[in-house]
């Protein structure tokens, strides 16, 4: 069976120049951020893709051009063997591609409308694509989708305000949920909770996954939310995959100097004893990229070829990998 979603060489480039007149007076050049430059990967039904990477390295703008939120600059994105640019040009294949894709944002504070009780807000997304009838079926039915996310019927009456952070991003996936979708993109939706909270929600999307045979693509800079959560990880940097490998394979032999690096700075809580580097350096100016190898300013294995060749993505041992070190077996 082919893949849910196939991403073909997606990249998007965001136009940061000062206004014109700045410009001309400063004798300011344009200058433009590439925010994603030429990813690809493909995600399986039923199953989880995350991308994983420290602020800035694109990984919510793959998430929003996924969703149709940005346009990309170059590269497709096909969902169920459909190109989504085409559908969402023409307004009812795009209505019939936002019910069955949906997203969760970091922030539930933020994506609640404050002032319409619960009701309204799950109730919503039912009304809009015409998938109920009558007051008595959209309370019964925002009542079940409650239900699914460990919350009460009751609940529907009360307005965003009243509740804790956990339960009201248990109410934004129960929205989400509102016109069945297939496929959740789901942009760092525990990292604004508390950990003993994060582990409830993380695991009710994985008893809704297991139930409704959902596909994510879950988007984190948590290592260790990540593991509990995947099947596949993507380690992105400065806009590009650096490795991609199945979860189990990664967290066991990671290639590539980042991922090894942000590995290491997960809490060692198995006392393991391995030696560990912490992570050093930051994320360089993403207006003036290194040339390159980007990673190679941070990197203990850079040598003259990686400041000079940026890497392409290419398959180990079933592992995808873009280093210089890995391709020539110094690492
Ligand atoms: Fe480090 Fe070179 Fe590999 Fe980049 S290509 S990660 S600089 S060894």
């Amino acid at each position: 069976m082919s893949p849910l979603v196939q991403v073909q060489d997606l990249a998007k480039v965001f136009d940061v120049s000062a206004p014109w007149l700045n410009r001309v007076l400063e004798h300011k050049p344009r200058q433009f951020v590439h925010a994603v430059d030429g990813v690809s990967f493909s995600i399986e039904r039923g199953r989880t893709l995350a991308l994983v990477g420290e602020s800035g390295c694109g990984k919510s703008t793959v998430a929003r051009l996924l969703v149709g939120l940005y346009q990309p600059t170059r590269g497709t994105v096909a969902f169920d063997g459909q190109e989504t640019q085409a559908a969402l040009a023409s307004a009812a294949p795009a209505r019939q591609l936002r019910r069955r894709m949906q997203m969760i944002f970091q922030d539930p504070y933020a994506s609640l409308n404050p002032r319409w009780k619960v009701r309204d807000i799950v109730g919503e997304p039912l009304i809009e694509h015409g998938l109920v009838d009558g007051d008595q079926g959209l309370k019964s039915q925002v009542g079940e989708l409650l239900a699914s996310v460990g919350m009460s019927a009751a609940d529907m009456e009360k307005f965003p305000h009243q509740f804790s952070g956990g339960q009201r991003q248990r109410i934004s996936i129960a929205r989400a949920l509102a016109t069945k979708p297939e496929f959740l993109v789901c942009d760092e939706p525990t990292s604004a909770l508390d950990v003993s909270v994060q582990a409830q929600v993380l695991n009710i999307m994985k008893d809704l996954q297991r139930e409704r045979g959902l596909t994510y693509l879950f988007i984190s800079h948590n290592l260790a939310v990540v593991r509990h959560v995947s099947d596949q990880v993507g380690v992105m940097y400065l806009g590009r995959l650096v490795e991609l490998a199945d979860r189990s394979a990664l967290f066991a032999t990671p290639r590539h100097p980042y991922t090894r690096m942000l590995l290491d700075a997960i809490p060692d809580v198995g006392m393991s004893g391995r030696a560990r580097t912490p992570v050093q350096g930051e994320v360089p100016n993403p207006l003036n990229p290194p040339s390159g190898c980007a990673f190679h300013p941070r990197c203990p294995h850079a040598n003259a070829r990686c400041s000079a060749e940026r890497p392409a993505l290419s398959e180990f041992q079933g592992i995808r990998v873009a280093c210089h070190a890995v391709a020539e077996g110094r690492i």
